[in-house]
């Protein structure tokens, strides 16, 4: 689909489960084990999908980059992750790391920031650092993974970050301290790669056709995106709507710091979009790429950027 200057496509990097029950919070599983039945240890099937906006001089700008590849293999199973290697996908596309002039994150969760460091020296690291001799005994591994063994994913770019977001990241909770992982954004700024972005109360626009706006009752200063030249709109919808099932107002995570919050936010963007005839894009739907929606309430249909 073309927007302004942008070819609009969305590239799934990775498949993954997270619990079911934190993905729908206070909803029964009675009910959402029919939409997305959970396997035996209680995880729904989930995907990282982000948008990819190419320019006509091969140039490109990502909106969120998904899981990424720095994990353990225990964490990979932990987390069911079945990594489909972005930057291999961007290759393929003819986009080289350097040509991405932009990374806009919506927020900093781990299965939204993940690609965008990457293990030093490595192309594309799928089973976490070569232990050598020198590597210390399991027991005596740091916690944290250290950041300075990871490097930016995409050198040339602008990283962009919501001010209030970034400061919550930086000094997370203890309820939401497990979604960060500080090795994959601390190096975006060590390198000078971080621009952080407060667009206020109004939606704003960051980039030509790009639009942002803040919503806060998943986590403080996630950014709603909107390519828009007028004409045509999408809307990235980030963790305000991560499935087909959270179009319901008041199907929620249990993930969210203010479900309330979350609530008002969703109810006022769903009849923007519906308003406008705008396109909704699932970062999470392990089906359906995006929707349209067919009344305020959520209710939709399908359909595919390509169309
Ligand atoms: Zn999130």
């Amino acid at each position: 689909m073309q927007i302004g200057e942008y070819k609009v496509e969305t590239i799934t990097t990775c498949r993954f489960g997270l619990d079911g029950g934190s993905m729908f919070g206070v909803v029964p599983k009675a009910l959402w084990e029919r939409r997305l039945p959970p396997d035996e240890n209680n995880r729904i099937p989930m995907v990282t999908r982000v948008i990819l906006l190419r320019r006509q001089n091969g140039s490109a700008v990502l909106i969120d980059t998904g899981m990424g590849a720095k994990w353990t293999q225990k964490e990979r199973n932990m987390f069911a992750i079945e990594d489909l290697d972005l930057p291999a996908q961007l290759k393929n596309k003819g986009i080289s790391k350097s040509d991405v002039t932009h990374v806009i994150c919506t927020h900093l969760h781990f299965d939204h920031a993940g690609g965008l460091t990457t293990y030093k020296g490595k192309e594309h690291h799928i089973h976490g650092p070569k232990k050598t001799a020198a590597t210390p005994k399991k027991t005596e591994e740091p916690k944290e993974p250290i950041t300075e063994e990871v490097t930016p994913t995409f050198p040339n770019s602008v990283h962009l970050v919501s001010q209030k977001h970034w400061q919550w990241a930086s000094a997370p909770t203890l309820k939401d301290r497990g979604s960060f992982r500080r090795e994959d954004f601390l190096p975006i700024q060590k390198a000078g790669l971080l621009k952080t972005v407060d667009p206020g109360e109004k939606p704003m626009e960051l980039l030509p056709n790009i639009f942002i706006e803040e919503v806060h009752g998943h986590t403080p200063g996630m950014m709603l995106i909107r390519i828009d030249d007028g004409n045509r709109g999408i809307v990235f919808g980030a963790d305000l709507f991560p499935t087909r099932y959270h179009l319901k107002p008041n199907w929620n995570m249990a993930f969210d710091n203010e479900p309330i919050l979350t609530l008002s936010e969703k109810t006022k963007i769903l009849s923007q979009v519906f308003k406008n005839n705008r396109i909704i894009v699932l970062e999470h739907d392990p089906d359906i790429e995006a929707v349209r929606l067919t009344d305020e309430s959520g209710a939709f249909r399908e359909i595919s950027l390509k169309s």
